[in-house]
């Protein structure tokens, strides 16, 4: 579990980084199975004005080709949105940590359907930023999760 929450302070760094750029505060990082870094990012739809950026996502790219995504672990600051646990399916990664999913219910339950173990850590922190940034700029948030 320690390992988990070292695992989230990183996505938690992320988010505060997308932030304090004007951005919507989710993070991610996907580690290998041995518990190595191979990449991190954030939710990047409003510095790079694309909406296929989510924090998992843009994690994902930042890490790079990997041979096989077995035994590796994606953590995020926020429960994954379809289009996230799509990513996570399709590449196989074993595991995802979530900091929260109390603002947003994500596709934690449909991965742990479908054999990926959920690590959901209630994350005080990762609430907090969400909660101010919805309540801040929810046509933002909206916009990010498909929602009119
Ligand atoms: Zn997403």
């Amino acid at each position: 579990m320690n390992d988990y929450r070292a695992m989230l302070a990183t996505a938690l760094a992320e988010a505060r980084a997308g932030l304090a750029e004007g951005g919507i505060p989710i993070g991610a990082a996907l580690y290998g199975p041995d518990g190595n870094l191979l990449g991190r990012s954030h939710n990047r739809r409003v510095q790079d004005g694309d909406p296929s950026m989510h924090a998992e996502t843009a994690a994902f790219r930042a890490a790079g080709r990997q041979r096989s995504y077995r035994g590796t672990t994606m953590v995020t600051t926020l429960s994954p949105c379809w289009y996230c646990s799509g990513l996570v399916r399709q590449f196989g990664i074993s595991r995802v940590v979530i900091g929260e999913a109390e603002t947003y219910a994500g596709g934690q339950d449909w991965l742990a359907r479908h054999g990926v173990e959920i690590v959901l850590l209630d994350d005080a922190e990762c609430v907090a930023l969400m909660r101010d940034f919805v309540q801040d700029h929810p046509d933002v948030w909206n916009e990010d999760i498909g929602v009119d």
